[in-house]
């Protein structure tokens, strides 16, 4: 039997980035990932029409701009190219003005001013007071997460330290109603709390949306040149240079246990690894309930797993255009890597929410625009262009067959109409995403989900995805945990990954 240091579930951005961190501690490392392809959701591929690349699920490189992932491991070296774009994104209105977030503070704030000059002075001052807890931020964020009572014993002793308590627990309607008086920028930032899947009255809203817009303030809404494929290829190029091993279309069905201790795992070909250590990047439902099924596991741990919260499903619509569409808000918009459509207003997305919990579509859903194209040109042959439409909730358990094109159509067609007249004419592909595909394509996109479970607030921190296994170790010795669903969570940052390896390193003396 083959046998390694240790084998790592999933080569997702986040398996990866651990196996890299393990191999060049020394380990031998295999990454088995059970997709023909690596990335999860981190991927690039032709899929409205061939000669169109489209990033599959991720599109900005966000988060990982707080991460020194990408310096420590040299991507660059690899072929990680980043663009930042002069606008980063734009909210777009029925009056056909736009308010835009812009690659300088001033000019961001020049922009707001339109709206509510107040706005903009608020802007700059948060964006400072932002500036100044960044390298505190980071640390929280590259750290095992600290107990939430020692953050909050740590924040009571600090001056302002109550005031972010309540920041941390606001909702983003609560924070934005007595922070702005634009009822524009207040929309911006509910729409930044829903990419995370907090409705407007959510409990956390406000600190998410707060650190999301700042980071882009800060770094810019970048893209990563030629498709977010780029960023795994590149750390599998820092992988395998570092003597680590990839096996795709290679499912892991089985963790195998022996005396309490992960010893191994068995693919579903029946074939076993052995291994010192097994670390998981598969979404955490999958990881206690499917593969530690033959594990005598507390009962407590499986009854988590079988409540924990899902977070919302998505849906995606990916265009092929025959050129640039024109946006009815103009030129800034055209050029944004981000384009938010709709619901306009914070109570628009407070119903449009309440109906996906209930269960429905929304007339009018929670939805952006990537302008892929306009940010990348070189995704799509010369003279044409492509979008990619995301709708942050939608229901999951409806009859997706017969709802995937009417929905999207219909969505297509209200886009049209406020934003882009000439979009309908110019579509020359279409490729639709309902959550049962994205479930169908990457299996940690549970129910369509994005975020290997709800950023909850008791999801996150030393909480995530649970109490028992919040600091990257698993229910059993030997077992480690490295995907999005540890601290610090969802999204492009390689910190979970980054983060797992630093505790398994030190577990396994091999610092
Ligand atoms: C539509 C969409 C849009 C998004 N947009 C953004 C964005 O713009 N910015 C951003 O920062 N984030 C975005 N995200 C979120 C982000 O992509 C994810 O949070 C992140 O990529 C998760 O990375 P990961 O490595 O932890 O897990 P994953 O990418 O889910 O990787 C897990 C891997 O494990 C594999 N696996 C699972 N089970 C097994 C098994 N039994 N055996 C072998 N392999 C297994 C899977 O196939 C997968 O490849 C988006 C996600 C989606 C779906």
């Amino acid at each position: 039997m083959q046998s390694y240091d240790a084998v790592v579930i999933g080569a997702g951005h986040n398996g990866l980035a651990c196996a890299c961190y393990l191999a060049r501690a020394g380990m031998t490392v295999l990454v088995v990932e059970r997709n023909a392809t690596i990335g999860g959701m981190t991927s690039t591929k032709e899929l409205a029409l061939a000669g169109y690349h489209t990033d599959v699920h991720a599109s900005g490189y966000q988060l990982a701009a707080l991460s020194s992932a990408a310096d420590e491991l040299r991507l660059a070296v690899y072929g990680l190219e980043l663009i930042r774009p002069a606008v980063s994104l734009a909210k777009v209105f029925a009056d056909e003005r736009c308010l835009a977030i812009m690659a300088r503070i001033e000019d961001t704030c020049a922009n707001l001013a339109q709206f509510s000059k107040r706005d903009a002075d608020t802007w700059r001052a948060l964006f400072t007071g932002y500036l100044a807890q960044r390298d505190e931020l980071r640390r929280e964020l590259e750290s095992p997460p600290a107990s939430p009572a020692t953050i909050e014993a740590r924040l009571k002793r600090e001056p302002g330290g109550v005031a972010r308590i309540r920041f941390r627990a606001q909702s983003v309607r609560s924070w934005t109603t007595e922070t702005f008086e634009s009822e524009e920028m207040r929309g911006l930032m509910a729409d930044f709390a829903a990419h995370a899947g907090f409705a407007p009255d959510d409990a956390g809203g406000a600190a998410f949306a707060f650190v999301f817009l700042s980071v882009i303030q800060d770094a810019g809404n970048r893209a990563v040149k030629g498709g977010m494929g780029r960023l795994p290829a590149a750390l599998a190029a820092c992988f395998t240079e570092a003597g680590g091993a990839i096996r795709t279309g290679a499912a892991v069905a089985a963790i195998r246990v022996d005396d309490g201790r992960a010893n191994g795992v068995r693919l579903a070909d029946g074939s076993e690894i052995a291994t010192e250590c097994v670390v998981s990047s598969a979404h955490p439902r999958h990881l206690v309930l499917d593969l530690l099924a033959e594990a005598a596991l507390d009962p407590r741990i499986t009854a988590e797993m079988e409540r924990y919260d899902l977070g919302a499903s998505q849906m995606g619509i990916h265009l092929a255009l025959s050129a640039p569409a024109t946006y009815a808000a103009g030129a800034t918009a055209a050029q944004a890597t981000q384009v938010h459509v709709m619901p306009t207003t914070t109570a628009g997305l407070a119903d449009a929410l309440c109906a996906v919990r209930a269960g429905r579509l929304p007339a009018e859903p929670p939805a952006f625009i990537v302008n892929e194209a306009a940010v990348d040109p070189g995704r799509v042959p010369e003279g044409r262009s492509s979008l990619k439409i995301i709708l942050t909730a939608v229901p999951y358990d409806i009859d997706w067959g017969e709802a995937r094109t009417r929905y999207a159509s219909a969505v297509i067609e209200r886009i049209a109409t406020a934003h882009i007249p000439d979009l309908e004419q110019k579509i020359v592909g279409t490729a639709i995403l309902s959550p049962v595909d994205y479930e169908a394509d990457v299996v940690s996109a549970l129910h369509g989900t994005v975020t290997h479970g709800a950023m909850v607030p008791y999801q996150q921190g030393a909480m995530r995805p649970t109490l028992g296994l919040g600091q990257y170790r698993g229910p059993i010795r030997g077992l480690y945990l490295c995907g999005a669903d540890s601290h610090p969570g969802p999204g492009v940052s390689m910190m979970p990954g980054r983060n797992a390896a630093q505790v398994i390193v030190g577990d396994l003396g091999r610092g």
